[in-house]
């Protein structure tokens, strides 16, 4: 016994690294589903150009193309194959609304294969410095060879650029605790979400942040004033400034139905709409939440499942949407999440089973037989795995391929012996 265990031991000591089958297995399955997840929505083989203005798919820009310095473009997954498969490209993960610009007049010696005949421009699309692979306020290459920080990337949910952790105000929460971000500019520009992160957002409760919550007659921190005292000088004052990184001349616009009010505070502020009595029709979520105290400040949100669903969508808050182009957001299907589960059911229906395959073009005598056959090399792989299991060792290449050979010699036997037995 003593015996057996140190050579079991002296050939684990050989083989290195020590992998269980159970890593591998769920290695190989988390890296399917991710691939899985990105490109699932996607088709691989048709230019999703035909389909219009594509809800959300995954994108790539060709840096051989359309270097930067030239007009930003986009393709879609399979023009990244079929039309660029050399070139460099850029992945830039999943966007919404936009139409494969691949061989359109951004182009100049390219013709698509898939889908030749396009409109010289898509004038819908939107562009960023992604497409040339630069991100967030930061303007950096991902990854970025000079960046010795270890951070992730997290892409707003609003503009869709990615954005270093740290440059988004406030550390994000832990991976995990939240579902979607919108960055610091686009909190600026769409003011409204600040009533609503008072009630939904993940907030880390930093000692920073303590106390800063007020309650609605703003006592208890000298930095605060009460909404109406400060007036509307203030309300010009909040937004400017603060982001030289993103310039967005829609984003000074005043964006919310009723304006909520101000504070000195140059980093927090306490907004307490109590004096806007809105003709009592309350039939405004946004509207009611205002009555409650909320908190402005420069930095990035956090935001859980599901909190879309949570937006007022009456006719004031639609149009305000529309016109600060944020439509999207009272959709649960524009989610990154709602697009990789669609890619993960997708892919899972389509997923054919070789055995069925394989069966269905057999006649019933072989179909019985490779039914068997299967049945006894499950069995016999669970007992093998098994003792492997038993005994706490590590599963390795060579245990697998003895298995299989023990098996075929085995299958063998039995077929010699008496024809096609089926345990
Ligand atoms: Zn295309
Ligand atoms: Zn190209
Ligand atoms: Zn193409
Ligand atoms: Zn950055
Ligand atoms: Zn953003
Ligand atoms: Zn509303």
């Amino acid at each position: 016994m003593a015996g057996a265990e140190e050579e079991l031991a002296g050939r684990q000591a050989e083989l290195e690294p020590v992998v269980s089958l159970v890593d591998v297995l769920e290695e190989d399955e988390e890296l399917e589903n991710e691939a899985c997840a990105v490109l699932g929505g996607s088709d691989a083989e048709k230019c999703s150009y035909s389909q219009g203005l594509v809800k959300r798919q995954a994108l790539y820009a060709c840096s051989t193309c359309t270097p930067e310095g030239e007009e930003p473009a986009g393709i879609c997954l399979a023009c990244s194959y079929e039309c660029h498969g050399s070139h460099k490209l850029f992945e830039l993960y999943t966007k919404r609304n936009f139409r494969c610009d691949c061989g359109n007049s951004k182009f100049k010696n390219l013709e698509c294969k898939l889908f030749p005949e396009k409109a010289k421009t898509n004038s819908c699309n939107k562009y960023n410095d992604n497409f040339f692979g630069l991100y967030c306020i930061c303007k950096r290459p991902y990854p970025d060879p000079e960046d010795e920080v270890p951070d992730e990337m997290i892409q707003c949910v609003v503009c869709e650029d990615w954005f270093h952790g740290r440059h988004l105000g406030d550390i994000p929460p832990e991976n995990g605790d939240f579902q979607e971000m919108v960055c610091q500019a686009c909190m600026k520009r769409c003011s409204f979400l600040w009533v609503y992160a008072a009630q939904l957002a993940v907030r880390k409760m930093s000692a920073e942040d303590d106390g800063q919550v007020l309650s609605v007659d703003g006592t208890g921190d000298q930095e605060v004033t009460k909404p109406d005292s400060g007036g509307d000088a203030l309300r010009e004052e909040a937004p400017e400034h603060r982001n030289d990184a993103v310039k967005d001349a829609k984003a000074e616009q005043n964006n919310e139905p009723c304006t909520s009010s101000s504070s000195e505070s140059e980093l927090q502020t306490v907004f307490t709409n109590q004096s806007i009595k809105t003709e009592s029709q309350s039939s405004c979520r946004l509207q009611e939440l205002k009555t409650k105290p909320f908190l402005k400040k420069d930095t990035a949100t956090y935001w859980p499942l599901n909190w879309r669903s949570k937006l007022c969508t009456c006719q004031d808050c639609m149009k305000m949407y529309e016109e600060l182009d944020v439509l999207f957001l009272t959709d649960e299907c524009d989610t990154v999440l709602a697009y990789e589960n669609k890619g993960k059911i997708d892919q899972a229906t389509d997923r054919r089973d070789p055995l069925m395959d394989t069966l269905n073009s057999m006649n019933r005598v072989q179909q019985v037989e490779l039914i068997c056959e299967y049945n006894d090399l499950k069995t016999e792989l669970k007992d093998y795995l098994r003792r492997f299991a038993d005994e706490g060792t590590v599963v390795k290449r060579e245990d697998i391929q003895q298995f299989f050979e023990e098996f075929q010699s085995k299958k063998r036997r039995r077929v010699d012996g008496m024809q096609y037995y089926c345990s």
